[in-house]
């Protein structure tokens, strides 16, 4: 059984929304939303390669769930029980921005307040060959993406990006453009997948481009 809608419990653990309780759906809960396996990155250590999970709570997609198939899912839930709806999953979420885009539109139309955020390798303008971020304005509340390590060669060895070595600068260059349209522009590390003077070149990255810096925990 495919997840489209899932939360992440403690430990880094997937869960399909199916699997959740009521009481805690009613206690609030980050959704996440698999809609495609595809990415144009082929990373070392990208969970779609490392982690085991049962057929329950699987991301990996047999085949990607149709738009109507996306806002199905959405309709079983009650909206005022999320706290966040994330853009996530096994693959590069812009791949599908077009549908993404439209779920986003749906959810603002009856929870104009419920913040919406888009995890991204920071590809999505060459994956898509146009501009897509102002398209994502007054959508998407967040835009999180990986910056990995603060060394453009060292990125392209990590990421093997189909876009070629120059593919950091691109990121770089769609936060900047990003911080134009969206509210909260973030890039993110995993502490301990790289060091406190790796980290440290990150936060003066982040603070040139004027966006915030997350440093994620590694969970292993
Ligand atoms: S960018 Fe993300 S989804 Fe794509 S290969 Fe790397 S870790 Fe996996």
């Amino acid at each position: 059984m495919s997840t489209i809608l899932y939360t992440v419990h403690p430990g880094g653990v997937y869960v399909n929304l199916k699997n959740v309780s009521r009481e805690e759906l009613k206690s609030g809960i980050k959704v996440y939303v698999n809609a495609t396996n595809r990415c144009p990155c082929h990373c070392s250590f990208c969970e779609r390669q490392i982690k085991k999970m049962d057929d329950t709570n699987s991301l990996w997609l047999k085949e990607e769930p149709t738009l109507e198939e996306i806002l199905d899912e959405f309709k079983k839930y009650d909206l005022n029980d999320f706290l966040e709806v994330v853009f996530c999953g096994y693959g590069e979420p812009t791949n599908r921005i077009d549908d993404l885009l439209k779920v986003a539109d749906e959810i603002k139309k009856k929870r104009p307040d419920l913040p919406i955020r888009i995890n991204t390798i920071g590809l999505g303008n060459l994956l898509n060959n146009r501009d897509i971020v102002p398209e994502m304005a007054g959508r998407i509340d967040t835009v999180s993406i990986s910056l990995n390590t603060p060394s453009k060669e060292e990125f392209y060895k990590i990421t093997r990006s189909d876009f070629g070595p120059d593919s950091q600068d691109y990121i770089k260059a769609f936060a900047l453009e990003c911080k134009q349209y969206i509210p909260h522009v973030v890039m993110s590390v995993v502490d301990h997948v790289i060091s406190d003077e790796e980290i440290e070149k990150c936060q003066k990255i982040c603070d040139d481009l004027g966006v915030t810096l997350r440093v994620r925990p590694y969970e292993g």
